[in-house]
């Protein structure tokens, strides 16, 4: 078990090294580099790096430190899951080997585990530090456009979302992620920035990041609300796969190519896939206030799966191993009036 220090590190040493895998080499651990700003009695925290396969935020710190930053206020960044990242391969687990999910472990005992610890130290450190925003940033595993997750719907985290998207989600599920630790503290924001291997995503993270760091206050621009996404999961020990057509043996195969629907909307009826002789049986779909909410969202006919409703799917990916340690996907149904 590794303890929970993290590092703090000069931002000329992210100058010192040209590339991204290099720096965190360097640091061997989780790190903190602090930016003196303009107005330096304020600060602003990004995150990033929770998940060790989601680069983009880590990406845009490295380059925006490398552009020796003058900030409009102090700035503060976290780099967490670094060995996780370094891989080998690089940028390839989302956690460390055999160790729990880093942003699911913000609701617990600090002494758990390895992560609990990690966990705990950068909520200390973050309250310490008295931000007013903390800006978490991580990449979904499919391609999509950026959009931000918010506990609240407020003034001041809509402006720190339409610094990186226009689409921002609001989530009434509780899972043990930062951002719902520090929720009655400050406003605190998820950017996904697209996915892990698109670089446009990278391009969003670096542009946000510039936005975030030079504007001496932090102004709102137009912004899409969407509420309650609900959270499709999939038993422990059923079995998933993803192919173009039916005829495995699998409880649920999901279409290979499910990802296209993130942000769709996709229409009632839309197939996601084929069910094996259990049916709907080993699919979960969960409301924040913990209804049950399957029937309501999914239905199936002649062995597929297909939506019942209208509905705005997010995260959907064709990782096995993220659809099954995590979920398959988020929905958030879409009524009859078109609203969300
Ligand atoms: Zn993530």
């Amino acid at each position: 078990m590794s303890d929970a220090r993290i590092r703090g590190v000069a931002a000329q040493s992210a100058r010192a090294a040209e590339d991204v895998t290099g720096w965190l080499a360097a640091a061997g651990g989780p790190l903190r580099v602090d930016v003196p700003g303009i107005d330096d009695a304020r600060v602003r925290i990004v995150t990033t790096l929770l998940h060790g396969n989601e680069p983009s935020g880590v990406r845009a710190l490295h380059r925006w430190l490398r552009a020796r930053p003058r900030p409009a206020t102090r700035m503060v960044a976290f780099v967490l899951s670094v060995e996780a990242a370094l891989g080998p391969p690089p940028f390839a687990q989302r956690a460390r080997r055999g160790a729990r999910d880093l942003n699911r472990c913000f609701g617990g005992a600090a002494d758990a585990d390895a992560e609990s610890a990690l966990a705990a130290e950068l909520l200390r450190q973050v309250r310490e530090l008295e931000p007013e925003a903390v800006v978490d940033i991580h990449n979904t595993s499919a391609r999509g456009p950026a959009y931000a997750v918010v506990t609240r719907d407020d003034p001041a985290r809509r402006a720190l979302t339409t610094q990186f998207a226009s689409r921002m989600v609001v989530t009434d599920l509780r899972l043990g992620a930062l951002i719902e630790a520090l929720e009655d503290e400050v406003p605190a924001v998820v950017i996904e920035c697209g996915g892990a291997s698109d670089p446009d995503a990278d391009s969003v993270a670096l542009a946000g990041l510039e936005r975030l760091a030079s504007a001496p206050a932090i102004v709102s621009g137009p912004v899409t609300v969407l509420h309650h996404p609900r959270r499709v999961e999939l038993d422990p020990g059923a079995r998933l796969a993803y192919a173009a057509g039916p005829g495995g043996n699998a409880d649920v195969t999901l279409d290979a190519d499910i990802g296209r629907h993130n942000f769709g909307p996709a229409p009632a009826g839309t197939r996601l896939g084929w069910l094996g002789p259990r049916g709907l049986a080993p699919i979960r779909v969960r409301a924040g206030d913990g209804r049950e909410l399957r029937d309501e969202l999914l239905e199936t006919s002649g062995g597929e799966l297909r939506l019942r409703r209208d509905t705005q799917l997010l995260m959907a990916t064709a990782d096995v191993a993220i659809a099954t340690s995590d979920c398959l996907f988020y929905a958030i149904p879409i009524d009859a009036g078109g609203e969300p």
